[in-house]
């Protein structure tokens, strides 16, 4: 009976108090938590403007190079509502106290932080790959969180009014929500208000009684195609007479006038073959330039406009929250590498120990960097919105061993797994179901085991290590040099670190340097 009940009011089959206070309690309320079906038919039922190879792709969820990242990010649904995984993918909504997924979340302590990270290994190792299009949005998420509180604040404005009602909504809906900040940029040596063409940073094209009009592009950006909505902010710190771009807000994927190019991969095609060529089909990393040819922003999403002095703070939170958790998905990435070149390792008939020292050396990395971005996450600091932000420096330092140990990860990985690791060493699929070929394929390609094994880790070593399931390592969370500019920011050398030796060394004479000014 009762679960005629939940099939009807289409609960999901979660825990017993979540069902009790939805059923009994808020009997009105609908469900918060979509299944990863309602999830893929969200996205299916969305307008068609997602472009590839010249051509409009007519349903994201079944064509070929996009299925696989909606398969990606339809397993956080699916996870989200298994009870073994629900304390970890969900949480409480600060807005309404309902079980709602974690990425629709705002981090309200070190261990919510913390769980933020937990996920984003476990996603990769789930769907070994990103799930961008609701990772870079939950940052975004916090970041707004917390500077459109500031900004009422200080303006008396009511952006985080705006805010918290359209997260409510978001909430509700149980959206996927990817974040757009990274402007096409023009030429770097030059601001936003400095470029020859203006579009080179999103901007305000136009002002209406009841919203705005916008134009520009966001680029590289994570999931867009798997994603129901997009959070857009600036990519920079502004100056005063920048008023135009500093504009943040959300809007359907599918909104009208907005465009979608999504990005070319190496071994794209494959994604449309049958076969282990395409190395895992558990998920699929994409990103997309979405072009904004002047979409109009209803007031009730926008959720700062033309304050420019907040702009390069809410980077900054996003950042921290971005770079921390990134060290989660890099270890998860690790994961696989280390899981497939022991693989390889017995297929090849000599097992792990020979490896030993490399496969530690593998493992010493990835906690590096889960370590180091969990550490981030639990020396982070609450802001007074209530919003939790992972330490700056932590987080910055993160980035760097993201930017860094994942491409040793590779050589190391490829060592191990010898030439058959390596890019154009293997027969493809094809030629292994070949009637008369695949016999060749079957019997020189085998190892103490099968070739078929052999031929399958070999595909998913190339997958992790340069093929189509890697992330963006070196400038996902913005470039390496932008973040040793934090990192630089937060050492005192002259001042701290100086005093510290002068003090241990008992050294009491003046000993600073002090740069002269040029003439
Ligand atoms: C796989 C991947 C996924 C991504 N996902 C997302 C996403 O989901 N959402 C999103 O918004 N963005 C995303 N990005 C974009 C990412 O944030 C940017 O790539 C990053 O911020 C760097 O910007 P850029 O690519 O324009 O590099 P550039 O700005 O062109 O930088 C190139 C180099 O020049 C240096 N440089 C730039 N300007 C200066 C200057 N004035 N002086 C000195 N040096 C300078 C940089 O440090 C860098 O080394 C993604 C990127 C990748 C690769």
């Amino acid at each position: 009976m009762e679960d005629g009940i939940l099939r009807l009011l289409q609960v999901p089959n979660v825990d017993p108090t979540y069902r009790y206070l939805n059923l009994y309690l808020f009997p009105c309320l609908p469900p918060i938590m979509k299944t990863a079906e309602e999830y893929v038919e969200s996205i299916r039922k969305m307008r068609s403007n997602v472009y590839q190879f010249g051509k409009l792709i007519e349903d994201v969820t079944t064509h070929g190079t996009t299925k696989y990242t909606i398969k990606g990010v339809a397993r956080i649904y699916e996870m989200a509502l298994m009870p073994e995984y629900q304390e970890l993918l969900t949480t409480t909504s600060n807005l309404t106290r309902k079980k709602i997924n974690r990425y629709l979340s705002v981090m309200e302590t070190r261990d919510d932080a913390i769980a933020n990270i937990k996920i984003k290994r476990l996603m990769f190792q789930q769907t070994g790959t990103c799930t961008g299009g609701r990772c870079v949005g939950w940052s975004g998420i916090n970041a707004l969180w917390a500077t459109t509180y500031e900004i009422d604040k200080k303006h008396g404005t009511d952006y985080h009014t705006r805010f918290r009602k359209w997260l409510e909504f978001a909430q509700n809906e149980d959206l996927a929500i990817a974040g757009a900040i990274t402007d096409a940029k023009g030429n770097r040596a030059l601001s936003p208000g400095q470029q020859e063409d203006k579009d080179a940073y999103l901007h305000v094209v136009e002002k209406r009684g009841n919203g705005v009009v916008v134009r520009g592009a966001k680029v590289m950006i994570s999931g867009a195609v798997a994603a129901n909505e997009l959070i857009v902010m600036p990519t920079t710190g502004l100056r005063e007479d920048e008023k135009e771009y500093a504009v943040a807000f959300a809007i359907p994927r599918d909104a009208e006038n907005l465009v979608l190019i999504e990005n070319r991969r190496t071994g794209e095609t494959r994604k449309l073959e049958d076969g282990f060529d395409k190395g895992c089909e558990k998920g699929g990393v994409s990103e997309s330039w979405i072009f904004f040819n002047d979409v109009f922003v209803p007031e009730d999403r926008i959720f700062f406009l033309e304050t420019t002095e907040f702009a390069g703070p809410c980077v900054m939170r996003f950042a921290a929250c971005e770079r921390s958790t990134m060290g989660g998905c890099v270890a998860g990435q690790g994961d696989i590498k280390i899981g497939s070149a022991v693989a390889m390792s017995h297929i090849n008939g000599l097992g792990s120990k020979p490896f030993n020292e490399k496969l530690t050396r593998m493992g010493v990395m990835n906690e590096t960097l889960f370590g180091c971005g969990a550490a981030a996450c639990a020396l982070g600091k609450k802001h007074e919105s209530g919003a939790f932000f992972p330490d700056d420096l932590l987080s910055s330092v993160t980035k760097i061993h993201v930017a860094t140990l994942p491409y040793e990860q590779s050589v190391i990985c490829q060592e191990i797994a010898g030439g058959i690791g390596e890019v154009g060493c293997v027969p493809s699929y094809q030629d292994f179901m070949h009637p008369e070929l695949g016999k060749l394929v079957k019997k020189y390609c085998k190892g103490k085991a099968s070739a078929e094994s052999r031929l399958r880790v070999a595909r998913l070593i190339e997958y992790a290590t340069m093929g189509l399931g890697v992330p963006g390592c070196m400038h996902g969370g913005g470039s390496p040099d932008a973040a040793k500019l934090v990192i630089r920011r937060n050492l005192d050398f002259d001042g701290f670190y100086l005093e510290l030796a002068k003090r241990l060394a008992d050294v009491s004479e003046d000993i600073r340097v002090r740069e002269e000014k040029k003439k």
